[in-house]
């Protein structure tokens, strides 16, 4: 296994910065997630990890290895990719046993002993004999995986394996690609443009933004303090305030928003941005309270989420109950609040 390190990575494609010095570090055996809307530069940092692209500046490291002029069947990396690419003439046997041409050195198992081992690990014990088109897509993306790791690779690239899968099989896919993971250890770098996809299933996640990394944590960090605005919007829901501090108190800031003053613990700058996540918000009131009007109400099962009119602001809360009228006072806990700009943290920054 290996730890990875990208540093100062750049990448353009005449006239289109595709990756804008793209740094991280994914740790032996992580399990590591670049997560981001559609053409933020996801895939073409995989292909940088993997030496399929030429960079325009920065570095990609194995180890103490670096891996500049190292062609990719030399990397050790095992790749997974959206669509299944199984060779469709070829059993699924045949498909996995494929990708032991590249083991090196052979190892103590024969290869039909290890096809077979491959096999169980993604539990599709008995399906040696089958061909791809009588598997269903979440089949084929284990036969795809189990190919991927027969050489044993150091290294772990997937591609958005899931997104054409349906809502249930993702679901199962993605369990058995977590179990997977752990129980190799290996080293993982996952891409996906689902955010709740990244939370559920990484150690940590890069929420990537237009070629640049945007933040980089745990998911429950990201999740509760996003440090930008675009973070605070693309993980997650979110409700943002921007507004100017009118007086300091000991328990914090009191921040005017349309009118309305919040207590806002955190920031002493004049002008301030701060989020709060639906499920903080409350209906009745309390500290932080302000009037709205109900707009939709849905039912997801285990909450309901209730999108709110604020005087043509939209706010999204999520509530155990239904909100019987639709006048509203709603509220929220200064506690729950986190502020993105105009943080005490920014003005240290600032020094
Ligand atoms: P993602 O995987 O996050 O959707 P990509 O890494 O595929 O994004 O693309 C990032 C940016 O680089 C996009 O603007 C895309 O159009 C551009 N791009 C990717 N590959 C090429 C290429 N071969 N030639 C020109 N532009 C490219
Ligand atoms: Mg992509």
């Amino acid at each position: 296994m290996v730890e990875l390190r990208l540093s100062g990575v750049r990448k353009e494609y005449d006239g289109v910065t595709a990756l804008n010095d793209v740094s991280l570090r994914v740790a032996d055996g992580e399990f590591f997630t670049l997560v981001g809307p559609s053409g933020c530069g996801k895939t073409t940092t995989l292909r940088a990890i993997a030496g399929f692209e030429d960079l325009t500046a920065g570095t990609v490291r194995f180890g103490d290895r670096e891996m500049a002029g190292v062609p990719p069947e030399e990397r050790g990396v095992g790749l997974v990719f959206q669509n299944y690419a199984l060779f469709p003439h070829m059993t699924v046997a045949e498909n996995v046993g494929y990708g032991l041409r590249f083991r090196d050195p052979p190892g103590a198992m024969t290869d039909e002993e290890r096809v077979l081992d491959l096999l169980e690990l993604v539990d599709l014990d008995g399906f040696e004999g089958r061909d791809p088109d009588e598997l269903s897509g979440g089949q084929q993306q284990r036969v795809a995986l189990a190919r991927a790791l027969a050489p044993g690779p150091d290294l772990l690239l997937l591609d958005e394996p899931m997104s054409a899968l349906d809502a249930r099989l993702r679901d199962d896919l993605r369990t058995q690609v977590s179990r997977i993971q752990s129980d190799l250890g290996i080293t993982t770098v996952y891409v996906t443009h689902d955010q709740e996809e990244a939370l559920a299933i990484s150690d940590r996640v890069a929420v990537m933004n237009d070629g640049r990394i945007e933040q980089v944590g745990r998911p429950e960090d990201v999740y509760r303090r996003p440090e930008s605005r675009f973070v605070a919007e693309f993980v997650g829901e979110n409700n943002l305030f921007s507004g100017e501090t009118r007086a300091h108190e000991t328990r914090g800031s009191l921040v005017a928003v349309r009118g309305h003053e919040f207590l806002v613990p955190g920031s002493t700058a004049d002008s301030v941005t701060f989020c709060v996540r639906p499920e903080a918000l409350r209906l009745g009131g309390g500290e932080n309270a302000f009037s709205a009007t109900v707009e939709t109400v849905e039912f997801l099962g285990e909450a309901f989420r209730v999108h709110l009119d604020w005087d043509g602001k939209p706010i999204t809360l999520r509530v155990p109950e239904a909100p019987d009228d639709e006048g509203v006072r709603v509220g929220f806990d200064p506690d729950d609040v986190h502020v993105i700009d105009g943080g005490t943290a920014d003005i240290v920054e600032q020094r």
